[in-house]
């Protein structure tokens, strides 16, 4: 087998792998396989690239110890940051990460035209070239700026209030025609010295645009602008494989692009947010339906725990709701205990997941797994919303606006029209929350605690869900 062949073979094998993972991925049961198969992808990727790579160094001994620093460095930070990582903090180590890839694709592009500035081709394929380095450039400059300022509004170290500059989106606009009128003469260019200062230009709008538009964003949408600029950080590594002619970077980077403007997209409808206005960073300057003004919804009434440790003793069905204050107390062990011991004394135990539970898709079923809950008890909310009247406790823990009757009853309020889980029509709710002073993450009162049929069990859920484990 030639070097060439032997190349093409373990792209294509890669290539199969990393779709295999996504798909893997896509489902809680098989999400562990999909996990190593791509990593295995990402082994023989890296394998046969630096193999070829090293087969033409002119210097085999400098080129491959430096590639084993860069792997060793890369590699412990990594570990590093992944073993130390709370659950919580996960959207912005995503987002630092983002700004890696981004990074790599303006040095990348930079190397790319530098080093051959139309030397290997010739005419019209020196414009597809240069047009491939213009771009890959520009969307690797966005991503890397907005994700930068993306970890540092999620990590607190600056504002996450949107900055609204008056007229912001004709800015935007400006800065988007500025890149168009420079690709253009870019691409025309011949040599360093006429291509160079496009270049630079074009790096410098990036730069300012991949910024503004994620610090018009407030703090509080940054999870979904996390799924879009890993959605961005995808199509930045698609345009450097163009650049390298590398097959496998198209096709993986396509892969992470386009799965990433999906995610984006499910978590809008999520929370029923308009699309468009996320890509377009207009998202956090979306103004509300409606006042949200406080309604007086009477007294809420409060229980113990050795009273829910009854009620689920005389239960027949019981329907778990977990939110991010479950993910904040990480009471996802004793509540993996809880169900064990339910489900061991005939209880029918359901976890009803909403798809914007907690602070990044899929949290709440990765918690759950964590835990080792048993996949086949966990469903998602159009799965169970139907069953709630045939259900007898419903326990809803750290969970806030997923379970707002809000979003279906009050057209005036800021979550109106946000799909939730109809955890209210089930005999009897449980709220598991530490006090009644703090709201959900949309920050509006929710009717669902001042319910007939609902008790709050104020405290740590965690401690909360020791005491009833306790009891029973
Ligand atoms: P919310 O953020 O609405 O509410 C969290 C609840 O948990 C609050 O009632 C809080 O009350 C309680 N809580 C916090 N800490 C604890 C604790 N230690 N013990 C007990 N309770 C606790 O949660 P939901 O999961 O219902 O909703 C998620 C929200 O996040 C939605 O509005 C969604 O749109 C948004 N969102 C989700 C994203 C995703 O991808 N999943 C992305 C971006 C936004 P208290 O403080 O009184 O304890």
């Amino acid at each position: 087998m030639t070097e060439a062949s032997f190349q093409t073979v373990a792209y294509m094998l890669a290539a199969l792998l990393f779709i295999l993972a996504l798909a893997g991925l896509s489902q809680q049961k098989t999400a562990k396989r999909g996990n190593f198969l791509g990593i295995a992808g990402m082994a023989i990727a890296l394998v046969a690239t630096i193999g070829v790579a090293l087969l033409h160094a002119d210097a085999l001994l400098v080129s491959a110890g430096l590639m084993a620093c860069a792997i060793v460095l890369g590699g412990a930070f990594g570990v590093y940051k992944a073993r130390h990582v709370q659950m919580t903090e996960m959207p912005q180590l995503v987002a630092l990460l983002h700004c890696f890839v981004g990074a790599a694709a303006v040095l990348v592009g930079f190397n790319s035209f530098l080093m051959e500035p139309g030397g290997y081709f010739d005419g019209q394929m020196n414009i597809y070239h240069l047009g491939e380095v213009g771009l890959a450039i520009f969307i690797g400059g966005v991503t890397f700026t907005g994700s930068i300022v993306a970890n540092l509004k999620l990590s607190a170290k600056i504002s996450g209030k949107p900055l609204t500059l008056p007229g912001r989106n004709l800015l935007n606009l400006a800065m988007i025609i500025g890149y168009i009128a420079l690709i253009v003469p870019f691409g025309m260019s011949t040599g360093v010295e006429g291509g160079l200062p496009y270049l630079i230009a074009i790096t410098v709008i990036s730069l300012v645009l991949g910024a503004h538009l994620v610090l018009a964003i407030g703090g509080g949408d940054m999870p979904v602008v996390v799924s879009m600029l890993n959605s961005y950080s995808g199509w930045a590594a698609a345009m450097a494989g163009f650049t390298l002619g590398n097959d496998l970077l198209i096709v993986t980077g396509a892969l992470v692009g386009s799965s990433g403007a999906y995610l984006s997209y499910i978590m809008c409808q999520g929370m029923n947010r308009s699309f468009t206005s996320v890509i377009l960073g207009g998202f956090g300057d979306t103004p509300s339906k409606g006042s949200g003004e406080a309604h007086d919804y009477g007294e809420h009434t409060e229980t113990t725990a050795e009273e829910v440790a009854q009620m689920l003793k005389d239960a027949k069905t019981v329907m778990i709701t977990p939110g991010y204050g479950m993910a904040v107390a990480q009471a996802q062990f004793p509540v993996a205990d809880l169900t064990r011991k339910l489900i061991s004394e005939g209880v029918d135990v359901k976890f009803g997941i909403h798809p914007v539970a907690g602070r990044m898709p899929g949290h709440m079923n990765v918690l759950l797994a964590e835990a080792k809950v048993p996949y086949e008890a966990v469903y998602e909310m159009d799965e169970v919303n139907d069953d709630f009247e045939d259900v007898d406790v419903v326990l809803v823990i750290g969970a806030n606006d997923t379970v707002n009757p809000a979003a279906e009853t009050e057209p005036d309020s800021p979550i109106a029209g946000m799909p939730v889980l109809r955890v209210w029509n089930a005999g009897k709710v449980i709220v598991f929350k530490r006090s009644m002073g703090n709201a959900g993450y949309a920050g509006v009162q929710n009717p669902l605690f001042f319910n007939e049929n609902t008790d709050m069990l104020l405290g740590d859920a965690k401690d909360s869900v020791d005491k009833i484990i306790a009891a029973l």
